[in-house]
């Protein structure tokens, strides 16, 4: 199977983390973290509840400052405010557990509002791209919906409104926990699409089969550390560390 459309090289790191330590207090939620992540990868970090997913993804779009260690996003460092940490959040699209669309504005108000105040382009440029992209996620009906109002498909729209923004990389954070059943092979497919097309993803997820058909890496994270980081087929196959193993032997 192909998984992404580019070869990972080695001089192609997009997502580059060095020795990134953050605390939350006395808890030590990041420790010692080295990670790159190469253009077309598709990285699916798996672990247990608290042991620092989230925070990672946070710290990689900067919504969480980092105590030590450097960030890189295509070759820049992550800018700590102002008008270079908008553009920085702008290539990182980022889809969490919680629906976070704007409730006051209608599905096609929600894809449009950023590339017209971020990427700065007209209204029917950014109508014609986000009725698309709609059209990709498969929601076209509802775009005069507001969000309340349609029934499953928020997570969706809330790629199709990260999507919008053309990141370079995109961020998701279980994106299917809070799903009704139903909803979660819908939204499965429309990241395994995304894969194939070739976008940088990042992962959180308990969904194995994506983590097995779409990963070419899986990161396995326990209490703030990167514990096993390999193939998918290996880490379900031939997990090395006792807390991998425990994990997997929870969750399969
Ligand atoms: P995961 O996503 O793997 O479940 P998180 O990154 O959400 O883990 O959390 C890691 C640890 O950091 C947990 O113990 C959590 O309670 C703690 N934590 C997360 N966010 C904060 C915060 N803003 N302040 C204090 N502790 C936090
Ligand atoms: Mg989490």
């Amino acid at each position: 199977m192909t998984k992404g459309n580019t070869a990972p090289g080695t001089d192609d790191a997009l997502v580059v983390l060095k020795n990134v330590n953050k605390h939350f207090g006395a808890l030590h939620v990041l420790q010692d973290i080295d990670l790159t992540i190469r253009r077309g990868e598709v990285v699916v970090v798996i672990g247990p509840s608290g042991s620092g997913k989230s925070t990672l993804c946070r710290a990689i779009n900067r919504l969480e400052a980092i105590d030590s260690g450097e960030i890189a996003i295509d070759g820049r460092p992550l800018p700590a405010e102002g008008r270079e940490l908008a553009a920085l959040r702008a290539d990182v699209g980022m889809v969490f557990q919680s629906f976070n669309l704007f409730a006051h504005k209608t599905v096609l108000q929600n894809v449009t509002l950023g590339q017209i105040k971020v990427r700065k382009k007209d209204k029917k440029e950014a109508e014609d791209r986000a009725r698309a992209l709609l059209e990709r996620v498969g929601v076209t009906t509802q775009a005069d919906k507001y969000p309340a109002q349609l029934s499953g498909g928020q997570q969706r729209v809330a790629i199709a409104r990260a999507l919008a923004m053309e990141p370079k990389v995109m961020l998701f954070d279980e994106p299917t926990s809070a799903l009704d059943p139903e909803m979660i092979n819908e939204v499965l497919e429309v990241m395994q699409q995304l894969a194939r097309d070739g976008m940088t993803m990042v992962v959180v997820t308990h969904e194995m089969g994506f983590a097995r058909s779409a990963a070419n890496r899986v990161v396995f994270m326990s209490d703030g550390r990167i514990v096993e980081e390999t193939t998918p087929d290996e880490f379900f196959t031939n997990p090395r560390s006792d807390r991998a193993k425990d994990f997997l032997s929870k969750i399969l």
